[in-house]
């Protein structure tokens, strides 16, 4: 059955075909009624679609391995083991009803990669290894990127059952927003996984009898909240180009129709790729919380609810995936991913970046999540030749580190 792609654009390369027909196969396992990925961790069918997974790598003869948390890696043995391995990889959980490209497409790139280098008969002095994480989208666990978390306190701890040291870990993945798609760039390298800050605006101001109670002497909290809500959409829109914030819940109390709302709980998520521009945005939206009630005799308080730092991709693996990108003349774009994954774990302890496809109208986390078999190839042919080039290369980085 064929689904994803259209036959004309399938047929065009053997590669695409051989893409096409892996994604298309994981797709049916545990498909939705509405044409949905349903591949939860822990689930007979996220078992079924690494039984999958696990076949795929027997066929290139790679060494299949789990650790204790329930990661899948595949193997690619290199003659000698004079460098430490690189780790490619993704997730091939889903969230309910999700789409067919986020994460597995990651991994699907990665077999291909290596039958690409065994097809050229080409051998490595170190390990290439292919990763399927598990639990990244947190539907078992409720917390996410269960699998390269723990990957990232046994690297820490040194106690990892497979890997005593990795040289780095690149991640494909689908960009699940538009920015792509609008520079009309088919991939994208990732400059840094952002930074989330949770606010909790609470102002709290009196209640009143909707009919009985001039305009001129009330002190509605809802009418403060609404001017500061506009305020911080237009305060964040002319910040810089990393800046996103969102007012996304308000709880109206007591909530009725005819008394003037006396508290309003509003939650604010703002994002930024710089922790240093993140507490300022913080500060200043907390600072315009505390003017607009002063204004209007209305008092409030702000809590930090929840706070995670942006963390930056590694800059020597970017220039060299830009290199290759300009010298292949592609259009691309530097872009910080909104989204988490597991390359913001493996981050902190190893060189990382991730290498993002296009999404269709940035669709994500539903059944419609699409990104074309072009846009895929570029990004096939993109990364083998940025592996290979790192797999060969036994010099220091600037950091004095080998990868
Ligand atoms: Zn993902």
């Amino acid at each position: 059955m064929s689904f994803l792609f259209e036959h004309q654009e399938k047929g065009k390369t053997l590669k695409g075909k051989s893409i096409a027909e892996k994604l298309e196969k994981i797709a049916q396992i545990g498909i939705t009624s509405e044409g949905g990925a349903n591949r939860i961790s822990g689930t007979l069918s996220h078992e079924q679609g690494r039984e999958q997974i696990k076949e795929w790598m027997k066929k290139l003869c790679l060494q299949i391995h789990y650790d204790e948390i329930g990661n899948l890696f595949g193997i690619y043995e290199g003659v000698m083991q004079k460098e430490a391995p690189i780790i490619i990889g993704s997730h091939s959980d889903t969230v309910p009803n999700g789409g067919h490209f986020d994460g597995i497409l990651g991994i699907v790139l990665a077999l291909e990669m290596i039958e690409s280098f065994q097809k050229s008969g080409i051998l490595f002095n170190r390990d290439i290894v292919i990763a399927d994480f598990i639990d990244e989208e947190g539907v078992y666990s409720g917390d996410g990127l269960t699998g390269s978390r723990y990957l990232k306190d046994q690297l820490k701890a040194k106690t990892h059952p497979i890997f005593s040291a990795i040289s780095c870990y690149i991640e494909p993945h689908i960009e699940q927003g538009v920015v792509l798609e609008q520079a009309n760039c088919p991939i994208g390298i990732v400059e840094a996984i952002v930074g989330t800050t949770s606010l909790e605006v609470c102002f709290e101001g009196l209640s009143g009898h909707a009919g009985t109670t001039p305009m001129n002497l009330r002190r509605d909290a809802l009418i403060v909240a609404s001017e500061w809500i506009v305020e911080v959409n237009s305060f964040v829109k002319q910040y810089d180009k990393y800046a996103v914030g969102t007012v996304g819940f308000l709880q109206v109390i007591p909530g009725a129709p005819n008394v003037i709302p006396k508290q309003v709980m509003c939650m604010v998520d703002l994002r930024h790729i710089d922790a240093y521009h993140l507490e300022k945005l913080s500060q200043h939206i907390t600072s315009l919380a505390i003017n607009f009630a002063d204004k209007r005799g209305v008092s409030v308080k702000v809590k930090e609810k929840f706070i995670s730092n942006p963390v930056k991709m590694n800059d020597d693996l970017n220039k060299r995936f830009i290199r290759i990108i300009e010298q292949k003349q592609i259009p691309f774009q530097l872009l910080p991913s909104g989204a988490a994954h597991d390359a913001l774990m493996l981050a902190e302890v190893i060189p990382t970046t991730m290498l993002f496809i296009q999404s269709r109208e940035g669709i994500s986390h539903t059944p419609k999540e699409m990104s074309s078999l072009h846009d895929i190839l570029i990004a096939s042919d993109v990364l083998s030749e940025f592996v290979y080039s790192i797999a060969v290369d036994n010099s220091k980085n600037i950091e004095g580190k080998r990868f």
